[in-house]
């Protein structure tokens, strides 16, 4: 039996890219795709951004790692930043998504055991949900293709319909620790929070003392238009995961809580070898000095009203393909009637256009954060010239 050296977990695509230049990127073979990929949302200032690249190189050649035995001020400098911008008294750093989520869910649990009430464990989560691949986090989801042949998983999680808050309610028992959920999935296909459900939810743990936690691993990060996406709902978590947008492409993710619901996170509770090491740091600043500039976010809005509007007038013309457009600021989603794999990979082979599929048949649109309108123009023509020569495969 062949086992090729890179263990096969991913249906890897035909393109292999050695070089990428603000919003686009150039295959081995020097053909150049125009990126509204963006390494699924993680490349927020797009490639080779002068700022982070040498905020990466410079800190490299100063200090790179020591662990976290030793005192931080790279560490404490980026969660105060962090800690002055958002809702959150307090920041572990990690160096994935699902490493933020991890955290996040053991803070849930460690508030509940500092108050007294170790019983409460259990965190209700979502269908379609998309908390990353450690045990822990595919025990939060319910999609059996992440969790087959890994069981027992986790337990401590029950799973209930996205957006129906009468069912989230209804699960709520002497052993909840609180809700976990995306403001908008991802993953998933895109659905959006409704402001009825993510407001439910604030006020249903305000009622019975339990924790909000958020997952903001793909929504937040200025992704849709506001630094976070739960301002777009006027509510905050107790507890909220980040990663992706946050290193720009530098490994790189967050737990940020309130001083509330982290007060069982004391020493010994946690730690990570690599977490929060000075590169990372280095990083981390260089995306925030350009997230927090004045006018970036409303750049990133603007953007996304233009890309969405543009999206939607193609509809009619292609209405045999498209559906409806979902999301916010620029993580958007265009469902489509047929299968969106093949459509995502008809874009790429065919028209150097790179998106990314997610769930329901939604072809994912995650530009970079610094798309201008001419990228915009290049990306609808090129995608309208594809809709209109596409011919779904019989069976999809
Ligand atoms: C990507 C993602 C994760 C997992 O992040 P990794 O860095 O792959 O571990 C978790 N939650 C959401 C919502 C994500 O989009």
């Amino acid at each position: 039996m062949s086992m090729p050296a890179l263990m096969p977990v991913y249906p890897r695509c035909g393109v292999r890219p050695v070089r990428g230049e603000g919003v686009y990127l150039y295959g081995e073979d020097g053909t150049r795709y125009l990126d509204f990929a963006a390494g699924i949302a993680v490349n927020a200032l797009g490639h080779g951004h002068p700022g982070l690249t040498k905020a990466i190189a410079d800190q490299a050649a100063t200090l790179m790692h020591v662990s976290n035995l030793y005192g931080s001020p790279q560490g404490e400098h980026l969660a105060q930043r962090l800690v002055d911008a958002t809702f959150a008294d307090t920041v572990f750093f990690t160096n994935s998504g699902a490493e933020a989520v991890e955290c996040a869910i053991k803070t849930a649990r460690r508030y509940h055991f500092a108050n007294g009430n170790p019983q409460r464990h259990k965190l209700i989560t979502f269908r379609n949900a998309f908390h990353g691949r450690t045990l822990g986090a595919i025990s939060a989801t319910d999609q059996p293709k992440m969790r087959d042949g890994f069981e027992p998983l986790l337990p401590g999680f029950a799973y209930t319909a996205f957006n129906d808050l009468d069912a989230a309610l209804a699960l709520i028992d002497d052993e909840t620790a609180g809700f976990l959920v995306e403001p908008i999935q991802g993953e998933g296909g895109l659905a959006t929070a409704t402001p009825e459900f993510l407001q439910g939810l604030r006020k249903a743990c305000d009622a019975h003392g339990l924790m909000l936690v958020l997952d903001e691993v793909q929504a937040g990060y200025g992704r849709t238009g506001k630094f976070f996406a739960h301002e777009h709902y006027g509510i905050t978590p107790d507890i909220m995961a980040v990663a992706k947008g946050i290193g720009g492409g530098f490994p790189l993710g967050a737990c940020l809580a309130t001083a509330e619901a982290a007060k069982g996170m004391v020493f010994g509770t946690h730690g990570s070898t690599y977490g929060g090491n000075p590169l990372a740091m280095a990083a981390g600043e260089a995306v925030l000095d350009v997230l927090l500039e004045d006018g970036f976010l409303d750049h990133v809005a603007a953007m996304g009203e233009r890309l969405r509007s543009r999206l939607e007038q193609m509809i009619p013309n292609h209405d045999h393909l498209f559906t409806e457009v979902r999301g916010k600021g620029l993580m958007l989603g265009l469902k489509l009637k047929t299968d969106s794999r093949r459509f995502v990979g008809f874009l790429r082979d065919e028209h150097q256009l790179l998106t990314v599929s997610a769930g329901e048949n939604v072809v994912r649109v995650l530009p970079p954060l610094v798309i201008d309108e001419s990228h915009i123009e290049e990306f609808t023509q090129k995608l309208s010239a594809a809709a209109r020569v596409y011919v779904p495969a019989a069976d999809d």
